[in-house]
């Protein structure tokens, strides 16, 4: 019998589910098969089953590093539901009792236990190192893997000491699982672990029920009621950045006739944990919530998610925005922008260490690209998480049923590709853009750029224009963001062939958010 029968006869045994999901049944293969292997999947695709599987086939017991406890303990309960043995799964963290941990190494000790979940703040400890040194271990089970890297949504400094203690506990393959799918992430993660030739299973992004949409920050607390109020009964969720927001527009809402609570990680722990469930259990249709809320919370039919402020990183609003439509259905996204709460972002993040306030303005730049942008949401949302989407009209966005008016921008992308050739692919955007526009600063000084023949060659446009240029050539990968030094621009195979061989280029002009009264917005 072949392995692809005792695949599916143990994922029915053991889970009872019919078909392999997605990826599911290729990266278990691999597994099997002792490489070393990365999944990026989407929240809700099935990563746990990649591991949990295997760990059931193979000798020895997998050891699954996870960093949250509470997670942990769901699973285990998961497993042991399934198993013939209550000590099949186990976890091992700092809640555990004395006797409690003394159990857990005696049943992984004697073969009994084939998943151990080990948090990454036990992975540490010298005296679990020591214990698990005398474990067979199957494989690694890297979940969350984005910790490990700065550019991540939730990096964990302990994530980054994983490597070098499974050198230290005895080596097996790793497999490495993450819903962070940007390339400069899922580099950091590979190199990080020592990985960098594993195989690597990739999932789509796309969510094609979202509709995407960008206003501008104009009455905005007026445009939510109208909103709702055009949705009667239909469950959201609105983010806004402060918890001093979330109760005022919470508040706003409710005096308008609109059933709505607020969630913020500041309100006692029996308020919030009370209007989350009574979203969950439709009581109200609206929670206002800072980011806090939303980790683990799966409810399928959430119509609307609205960003009342732009958040942090494109990153952020994917996850927060995909809370929509989980069960397929209709899952409107709408967020309202203007540059203003941009700078306001920038504020907040003076007075952190100077490497992360340079990620977090990178992170921040692409959250404005995307809002400005009059390209394909869409398109510009997967090529950030690495896909090619282009040539198509998703259909679905602001963008693509009320398209912009094109013209004719070969020339355009030529003086663009040329700047990036002749300043030797080293130097980001913005100053790009400032030797094109002819800005004189302390940069391009010392660079000695306005020495250059380019220098001002496109003044006759402005800064926002070449923005819009750089960005539509980014998308259809004639140019690319280094993975190493995140930012600098260099010329792909495509861009140095457009530059010998020029060929029709439609531009079109981004969304002006600069003109907007922003007074309006106290509404
Ligand atoms: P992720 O960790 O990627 O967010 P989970 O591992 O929590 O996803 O799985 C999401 C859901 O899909 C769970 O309810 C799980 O039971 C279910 N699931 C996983 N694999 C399968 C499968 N092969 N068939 C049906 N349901 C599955
Ligand atoms: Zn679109």
């Amino acid at each position: 019998m072949g392995k692809n029968f005792e695949l599916s006869t143990n994922l029915k045994k053991y889970f009872g589910f019919e078909n392999f999901k997605g990826n599911q049944e290729p990266v278990i293969q691999n597994i099997l098969s002792g490489n070393d292997t990365f999944v990026l999947m989407p929240t809700g695709g099935g990563k746990s089953l990649c591991y949990q599987l295997p760990s059931l086939m193979l000798e020895g017991t997998a050891i699954v590093i996870s960093p949250l406890i509470a997670l942990m303990k769901n699973q285990v309960d998961a497993m042991r539901n399934f198993g013939e043995d209550d000590g099949v799964a186990h976890f091992l963290n700092s809640s555990l009792s004395k006797s409690a941990t003394l159990k857990v190494k005696e049943d992984v000790l004697e073969g009994r236990t084939k998943l151990l979940y080990v948090a990454p703040e036990s992975l540490t400890k010298e005296s679990n190192i020591e214990f698990l040194k005398q474990v067979k271990i199957s494989f690694y089970a890297v979940d969350e893997a984005h910790c490990i890297s700065e550019w991540g949504h939730d990096f964990r400094p302990e994530y980054r000491k994983i490597r070098s203690i499974v050198n230290e506990i005895g080596s097996a393959p790793i497999i490495a699982l993450t819903a962070t799918a940007t390339p400069k992430v899922q580099h950091d993660i590979q190199k990080n672990l020592g990985m960098l030739d594993a195989l690597v299973f990739k999932s789509s992004f796309n969510r094609p029920n979202l509709y995407y949409e960008v206003l501008p920050k104009v009455n905005a607390t007026k445009e939510i009621i109208k909103f709702i109020r055009a949705n009667p009964g239909k469950s959201g969720i609105i983010y806004c950045l402060s918890r001093k927001k979330v109760e005022e527009l919470a508040e706003t809402l409710q005096v308008n006739g609109i059933k709505a609570v607020p969630y913020h990680a500041g309100m006692d722990s029996s308020t919030r944990s009370g209007n989350q469930d009574k979203f969950l259990m439709e009581d109200v249709d609206v929670v206002v919530a800072t980011i806090a809320f939303g980790m683990g919370i799966d409810k399928p039919d959430v119509r609307f998610v609205i960003h009342y402020d732009i958040p942090k990183s494109l990153e952020g609003y994917y996850q927060e925005t995909g809370r929509a439509g989980r069960d397929g259905g209709e899952g409107r996204c709408l967020t309202f922008y203007s540059y203003k709460d941009i700078q306001k972002l920038e504020k907040f993040m003076q007075g952190k260490p100077v490497a992360e306030q340079e990620i977090g303005r990178q992170l921040l730049l692409e959250t404005v690209s995307f809002a400005e942008s009059a390209i394909c949401r869409r398109t510009i949302l997967l090529h950030y998480f690495g896909e090619n989407y282009i040539d198509a009209n998703c259909g679905n966005c602001d963008n693509c049923l009320h398209p912009k008016k094109e013209f004719q921008g070969e020339e355009f992308v030529i003086k663009a590709l040329k700047l990036v050739k002749l300043v030797k692919e080293r130097f980001k955007i913005d100053h790009l853009v400032n030797i094109l526009t002819g800005e004189m600063n302390s940069s391009i000084k010392s660079y000695k750029h306005d020495e250059l023949e380019m220098f001002g060659c496109g003044k006759d446009r402005d800064q926002h224009f070449w923005n819009m240029v750089f960005r539509r050539a980014l998308v259809h990968s004639l140019i690319e963001k280094d993975i190493e030094q995140y930012g600098v621009i260099k010329l792909k195979p495509e861009g140095r062939k457009f530059l010998k061989n020029p060929v029709p280029f439609m531009l079109t002009d981004d969304h002006d958010f600069e003109g907007v009264d922003l007074e309006a917005t106290k509404a």
